[in-house]
């Protein structure tokens, strides 16, 4: 299985990865909202239920569903 995206990886750090998105430093992302998780994030390449799957930004590491990061996109 891939490895999982830790929040002190570098990229993680830069993009402000939390595997819980109500971790998430409202501060220095201002445009964070509750109810965006990688669960229901584009680049999420697993079911809206996984509890983790690989993301497509991250090279593919897995990321929690509850999860969140900047390059968070609505679910088309
Ligand atoms: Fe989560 Fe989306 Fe960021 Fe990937 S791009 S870590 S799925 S919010």
């Amino acid at each position: 299985a891939p490895a999982a995206v830790v929040e002190t990886d570098p990229q993680a750090i830069a993009l402000g990865y939390k595997a819980n998105t109500a971790k998430v430093d409202k501060a220095k992302f201002p445009k964070h909202a509750a109810d965006q998780h990688c669960g229901n994030c584009q680049l999420f390449q697993g079911a809206a239920t996984a509890a983790t799957a690989p993301c497509a930004i991250f090279g593919g590491k897995l990321v929690a569903n509850k999860g969140w990061c900047s390059a968070w996109v609505k679910k088309a």
